[in-house]
């Protein structure tokens, strides 16, 4: 006997070639716009040392903020500033030496000293006193609802296993910037539902801190690279599902997760822009939503705030 026609079949098939063939069009739509070519802005303050000066590119820090700071000088050969007993390295592009140093989320908002420890090639070692001003970002406590399917995941134990594993991959320094002159950008253009530092009480069970932003995503929203750089993890993670994390010099790193597929591997170099993978609702997540976060010297800072900033670039 003759097959008769399958109507809901081909109306299936129909509606298929239908969204394949907008698919490229609806992602074009969720990229988000390259940035204005950004210039660099006079430094806050100078400061002067002995044959060197140093320009300051910030006024008070909020927790959970960077600062950018920018050495020149003749005959140096290394340098570091040090802040609330941790060394930030000054690395070398062109002619000037950059650190970017964080304005951690747990200071107590005070003023701090600030030194720059210079070495020069004969051996000289200068410091230069300084002092900088940690405002409170007023970080607020949200409750948190993860799904009992996944309740595990807010053990303390899962978070620090994590955080350990992560600060592996966040903690090398690649000595020079990836990123090109377009800086860093949102890795889609939809609309943030919650933001980076909230104290999140999970479960009545545990409490942690929102270590990014969250944006609107449906499952299967293109997600883009924030800035160019290499792939250094692609999988899966407890909290995070499945992740990427991206390399992008300077000790600078993107983190992108709760990933439905993956479009990017271990090792691989990308571009600003480029497509990483479709957001989704894998991991600890009460909902589909891409979450994005950036690490800064092994440190989660505020992403929205360092995307903002002026960057030095490759000369
Ligand atoms: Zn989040």
């Amino acid at each position: 006997m003759r097959p008769r026609l399958d109507i809901p079949r081909i109306t299936t098939l129909l509606l298929l070639l239908l969204s394949m063939s907008l698919a490229p069009i609806l992602a074009q739509e969720e990229q988000p716009a390259s940035p204005t070519p950004r210039v660099q802005p006079p430094a806050t303050v100078t400061l002067q040392g002995d044959g060197f000066t140093v320009g300051q590119y910030f006024g008070p820090l909020a927790q959970g903020q960077v600062g950018l700071l920018e050495l020149s000088g003749t005959d140096i050969s290394s340098a570091y500033a040090l802040l609330r007993d941790r060394e930030y390295d000054f690395h070398l592009l062109g002619d000037h030496w950059y650190a970017l140093l964080v304005a951690d989320i747990d200071a107590q908002p005070r003023a701090y000293p600030l030194a720059i420890i210079v070495q020069r090639a004969d051996g000289q070692v200068l410091t230069l006193d300084s002092q900088i001003t940690i405002e409170s970002a007023g970080y607020i406590r949200q409750s948190f609802a993860v799904p009992a399917d996944r309740a595990y995941l807010t053990e303390p134990e899962v978070e620090r296993y994590e955080f350990a594993r992560l600060n592996a991959y966040t903690s090398p320094q690649t000595p020079a910037p990836l990123w090109d002159e377009g800086l860093f950008q949102r890795p889609m253009s939809s609309d943030y539902t919650s933001g980076f530092g909230q104290f999140r009480i999970l479960n009545q069970n545990s409490i942690t801190r929102h270590t990014g932003w969250d944006q609107r995503a449906p499952v299967g929203t293109p997600v883009y690279a924030m800035a160019s750089g290499t792939v250094v993890f692609a999988s899966q993670l407890d909290i995070r599902g499945n992740y990427v994390l991206i390399d992008h010099g300077w000790g600078v790193y993107s983190g992108y997760a709760h990933f439905s597929q993956f479009n990017v591997a271990e090792g691989q170099t990308i571009e600003r822009g480029q497509l990483l993978g479709l957001s989704g609702n894998t991991g600890r997540s009460n909902g589909p939503h891409l979450h994005w976060e950036i690490s800064v010297q092994g440190e989660w800072v505020d992403g929205d705030a360092f995307i903002n900033m002026w960057l030095p670039t490759q000369p």
